[in-house]
C-alpha cells in the first residue's frame, strides 16, 4: 500500500484502475482513524475491487475559532491501521494541492443544510460538499461510504450526488461506540478524563429519549426539555443544539414518530462532539 499526495499522481492511479476495469470504493475521512472509520473500511473491502482512503483535514469546513489547529493527526499510524485494513492506496494531499493560490470555486448544496449543524457552523457543508465534490472527481469511485455519526452530512452528499448527477453509490454505515456509549470520534483524544466521562451525556440522552418515547411521551419539546435539563448537569458541558428531525428533510418535528431523530450537539471546552439515533423502532 503507498500513500499518494498530489492530485496529477492520484487521477493517473484511478486511470490505470479505471483502464485495468477495476472498481474503486472510497472511504473519505480527516484521519486519526478509528474502530468507526475502520468499520467503513471494512464495508469497503467488501464492495469494490480497490480501495481508497482518503485523508484529508479540510480547512474550508472549518470556521473561525473551531479547532482547526487542534484536529489530531497521525499519519504513521493511520498508514498501519489503513494497511491492516485491506487499504490500496491513501490519497492525503495538503491543503495547497486541494487549494492552491487562485482557489474559487465552491459547491453549495440548499435547505437541508440550513438547520441543526448548518446553522451553528456557517459554511461548514459549503466546505464538505465542496470537499467531497472535489475527491469525487479526482478518485472517480464506484462508491463511497460514510458513517451515520455525521447524520447530517450523510444526507447533504446524498443530496448533492444525486442533484449533480454523480454516478456514485452512496452507502451509510452505522455509529461505531465505546463500550460505554460514546460515539467515537477522533476529537475524543482531545478531552480530559473528567470530559471524557461528562461526554456520556450524549450517549445516555439519547437512551433518555427512547425511553421517554417507549413510556408514551410523544411530544418533541417536552422530551427536549427534559434531555437539555439532564445534559446540563454535567458541569462543562455546553449545548449547541438538542434537536428532534425528520430523517429526510432535517426539519423539527413537533410529535415523533417513526421518522424522528434525535441529534444533539454539545461542547467540552474546545471540543464539540455529535451524536443521533432514531426514537423509535
Ligand atoms: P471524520 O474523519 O470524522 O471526518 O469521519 C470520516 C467518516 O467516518 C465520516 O463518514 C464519518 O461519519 C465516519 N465516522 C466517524 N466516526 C464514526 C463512528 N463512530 N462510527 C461510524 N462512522 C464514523
Amino acid at each position: 500500500m503507498d500513500t499518494i499526495k498530489s492530485v496529477n499522481a492520484m487521477q493517473q492511479w484511478v486511470n490505470a484502475a479505471k483502464t485495468a476495469g477495476k472498481t474503486i470504493t472510497l472511504v473519505p475521512t480527516m484521519g486519526f482513524l478509528h474502530q468507526g472509520h475502520l468499520s467503513l473500511l471494512d464495508e469497503g473491502r467488501k464492495r469494490g475491487d480497490l480501495l481508497v482512503l482518503s485523508i484529508f483535514v479540510n480547512p474550508t469546513q472549518f470556521g473561525q475559532g473551531e479547532d482547526f489547529e487542534e484536529y489530531p493527526r497521525d499519519l504513521g499510524k493511520d498508514s498501519q491501521l489503513a494497511l491492516a485494513a485491506g487499504v490500496d492506496m491513501i490519497f492525503a494531499p495538503d491543503a495547497g494541492e486541494m487549494y492552491p493560490r487562485g482557489y474559487a470555486t465552491y459547491v453549495d448544496v440548499e435547505g437541508i443544510t440550513t438547520n441543526l449543524c448548518g446553522a451553528s457552523r456557517p459554511g461548514h457543508f459549503r466546505g464538505v460538499c465542496t470537499v467531497v465534490n472535489k475527491l469525487f472527481n479526482i478518485i472517480q469511485p464506484d462508491t463511497a461510504i460514510f458513517g451515520n455519526k455525521d447524520f447530517q452530512q450523510l444526507a447533504v452528499i446524498r443530496r448533492m450526488t444525486s442533484d449533480l448527477n454523480l454516478p456514485i453509490d452512496i452507502v451509510g454505515m452505522p455509529i461505531h461506540r465505546e463500550a460505554d456509549g460514546l460515539a467515537m470520534s477522533s476529537r475524543n483524544v482531545n478531552l480530559s478524563t473528567e470530559r471524557r466521562q461528562q461526554a456520556l451525556a450524549l450517549s445516555q440522552a439519547l437512551a433518555q429519549a427512547r425511553q421517554l418515547v417507549a413510556a408514551g411521551n410523544t411530544d418533541a419539546t417536552a422530551i427536549i426539555a427534559q434531555l437539555k435539563k439532564s445534559i446540563n448537569t454535567q458541569p462543562d458541558a455546553r449545548i449547541d443544539y438538542i434537536q428532534i428531525c425528520h430523517q429526510l428533510t432535517l426539519e423539527d418535528q413537533d410529535s415523533i414518530n417513526a421518522d424522528s431523530v434525535l441529534l444533539l450537539a454539545v461542547h467540552f471546552g474546545s471540543t464539540r462532539l455529535i451524536d443521533n439515533g432514531f426514537l423509535l423502532g
